[in-house]
């Protein structure tokens, strides 16, 4: 191992686009991004994604490739099981595998995109020297990465973290995942938009609704009808809020955790407003002895957070001699 800083590529892998970064050390060095494809399955986003790759220009350089998808992951297999927001993604698929081929060998890792993107911010985003860190992203659902004494938590079945799908309203709303009154319910922005168009169905007229007639109910629209003191908008976040806080307080309480960071699309977009909102509602549930040690506090990476996060999260593969560099690596 030289003194020179070893490059890593991360890909982030969303629903519709396909992000890139190389990292020389911790420094991002060049960025790239296409399209996913919503045609051809799992093998045109594979393509996609070595094209993206390649076009970092880094080449021969990079020595290992990381990637954080959305959906259920075999962190240790690169299996990606399913990923509802993938078009065509029905059968597990052997991402990680699949991907190294088309890149000529190099390793690639494969993690879920919460967990890649709480590393980020832990490594160098708003978290950077906190030993405990709950990630939480709010954008189409929720999700969560957790990391205790600097190390990122997978559980007994790779579910550390979820906050999206603790229950904050027993019997309530109908989740997703086909549960019942999960946080992501009420503060996933799919959850918000199927209330939103509920309201409308029943006769109340909202700008949400109003905005997204011929495109998705995005996280601008929220924000805008928010700004417009629309009704129904100021309610759902309202909610958003509440649980947000709610379910932050039992997390945090539990596992003792002074720190989270707040990000994802929605709340990157709803801004500081929305997380210090989050962080008060958190504050007024918890114990008198931890009000003083618990903060909130905006992502600070932003949509390059997962990307970033999937390179640090990069497994280098190094020759038999120095394995025990590589064990080292992959418990961070
Ligand atoms: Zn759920």
């Amino acid at each position: 191992m030289g003194d020179l800083p070893i490059v890593r590529i991360g890909v982030d892998l969303g629903g519709t686009k396909i992000f890139t970064v190389a990292l020389k050390g911790t420094e991002v060095v060049a960025e790239a991004k296409s399209k996913t494809p919503v045609q051809g399955g799992p093998l045109a986003v594979v393509d996609a994604m070595a094209a993206t790759v390649r076009a970092l220009g880094v080449g021969s350089e990079a020595e290992a490739v990381g990637v954080g998808a959305p959906g259920v992951i075999d962190f240790r297999s690169g299996v990606v099981h399913s990923a509802p927001n993938l078009t065509g993604w029905v059968e597990p698929f052997r991402l990680g595998p699949a991907l190294s081929e088309a890149l000529g060998g190099t390793s690639v890792t494969v993690d879920n995109d919460v967990n890649v993107g709480t590393v980020a911010e832990h490594q160098m985003g708003a978290a950077v020297g906190s030993r405990d860190v709950l990630g939480v992203f709010v954008g189409t659902g929720v999700g969560g990465g957790l990391i205790l004494n600097n190390r990122l938590r997978r559980g007994a079945s790779g579910y550390a973290g979820e906050i999206g799908h603790v229950v904050v309203r027993p019997g309530g709303r109908r989740c997703g995942c086909g549960g019942r009154g999960h946080l992501e319910a009420y503060a996933g922005r799919a959850g918000m938009e199927r209330r939103a168009r509920q309201h409308e169905a029943r006769g109340r007229d909202t700008l949400l609704v109003e905005l997204s007639r011929t495109r998705r109910m995005t996280s601008s629209v929220f924000a805008r009808a928010l700004e417009a003191r629309d009704p129904i908008a100021v309610a759902l976040v309202d909610r958003a809020v509440e649980t947000l806080g709610l379910a932050l307080s039992m997390a945090t309480t539990l596992m003792d955790i002074p720190m989270v960071v707040l990000g994802g699309g929605l709340a990157d977009r709803l801004g500081p407003s929305f997380v210090a909102r989050v962080e008060e509602a958190a504050l007024a549930l918890v114990p008198n002895g931890r009000a003083d040690t618990l903060r909130v506090v905006p992502a600070a990476l932003s949509d390059r957070g997962g990307a970033i996060g999937a390179a640090l999260s990069a497994r280098v593969r190094r020759p038999r001699s120095s394995a025990a560099d590589g064990r080292a690596r992959v418990t961070t």
